[in-house]
């Protein structure tokens, strides 16, 4: 039952380098699973707590990682039907009895175990987490698909998902997606695989392509053209395509202060603004274009785990790929990889493998 000899990458200080600690034996609470890591995502949020002070919940040293992949390999008395599974772990837990959540809210609950933020996560060889809302993942998997990549799921193909189920997106719709990068590469697909006509917006022309490759109709770069040229070409885009009476669907995935703005802008009548992407930066727009356009704008704290199934479902029906928008990396190099992503040197989402992975 208990799991000796596991091991993580802890942060111990703020803008110091990920320190490996050997953790103590791990022993599953009633209802808590132990997984063994395939894999974990590498987040901007980690970047946020280990380089520019965004405290986490938990207090120091603790464990990083929220985008984890594993099997079970030990499982409280409430769990034992996980033991074996290969499993998602969502990035937020909710506690399930809660107002919030028997309101029908889970992504606002104030009891929510968020692993590497409320507790050790999943840079690590093992990882303890709450058995509710693990999404267990069908063996053996399609060619092509392996439980390593299926990581992203757990943040960066769920959260852009949830955003899009929120917005109620139907085939037909024109859909913008600003920022075509770790989040919105997925967001793109996911907007495809509903039906939506989809432009995507990144300043990356290689991302671009990507996108292109992977259901994006139409890809506009804001460096290679002015505010107004922009728009127009949104508009000119989804007055050819849009279903009539629907309107302007604009998904900001970028996560940055320039994204934001060229999301803002792009508001039209109707229109329907949703901010999946975190930036702490602060930008100035016209807050009463969402009342002259009778805009509404929206925003979502990651994904119910009830809704992980579904977006699962799209990356095994080949729907949503997953490889050409990543990279592995031995888990044992999460300190320099981890510098980095913060200094944006990766092109795809990186994905840790713990050393010996089987
Ligand atoms: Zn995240
Ligand atoms: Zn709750």
């Amino acid at each position: 039952m208990t799991v000796q000899g596991a091991y993580g990458y802890e942060l111990t200080q703020v803008g110091a380098p990920l320190h490996l600690a050997e953790l103590p034996a791990l022993e599953p609470g009633a209802d808590e699973v132990i997984v063994k890591v395939a894999a974990c995502g590498v987040c901007h949020t980690d970047v946020g707590f280990a380089f520019d002070g965004v405290p986490t919940r938990h207090e120091l040293p603790l464990v990083l990682g929220h985008e984890i992949t594993g099997y079970v390999v030990a499982a409280g008395e409430q769990a034992q039907r996980w033991q074996g599974q290969a499993v998602i772990v969502p990035a937020v837990i909710a506690c399930g009895k809660c107002p919030a959540c028997t309101a029908g809210r889970p992504t606002i609950c104030r009891k929510q175990f968020m692993p590497g933020n409320d507790g050790n996560g999943g840079y690590a060889s093992h990882v303890r987490v709450p058995a509710r809302g693990l999404c267990a993942v069908p063996q053996p998997l399609p060619a092509g698909v392996s439980l390593e990549a299926l990581s992203v799921v757990a943040d960066a193909v769920t959260t852009p998902f949830e955003a899009i189920r929120r917005s109620g997106l139907k085939a037909g719709e024109v859909a913008v997606i600003v920022g075509a990068g770790g989040i919105g590469g997925f967001g793109v697909q996911i907007a495809a695989a509903v039906g939506a006509k989809v432009i995507a917006i990144d300043v990356d022309n290689e991302r671009l392509e990507l996108a292109q490759q992977h259901g994006a109709s139409l890809t506009l770069n804001p460096h290679r053209c002015d505010e107004k040229e922009l728009r127009r070409d949104v508009r000119g885009f989804a007055g050819q395509f849009g279903a009539p009476g629907s309107t302007l669907k604009i998904f900001e995935m970028s996560g940055t202060a320039d994204g934001q703005w060229t999301a803002f802008n792009l508001l039209d009548f109707g229109a329907y603004l949703a901010i999946v992407g975190y930036t702490p930066k602060k930008i100035e727009v016209r807050l009463s274009n969402l009342m002259a356009f009778d805009a509404t704008a929206q925003g979502n704290w990651g994904c119910p785990a009830e809704q992980y199934p579904n977006a699962l479902e799209l990356v095994l029906a080949g729907k949503i790929a997953i490889e050409p928008f990543i990279e592995r990396h031995l888990l044992e190099e999460v300190p320099e990889i981890m510098k980095g992503v913060a200094g944006h040197a990766f092109r795809r989402r990186v994905v840790l493998v713990p050393n010996g992975h089987d």
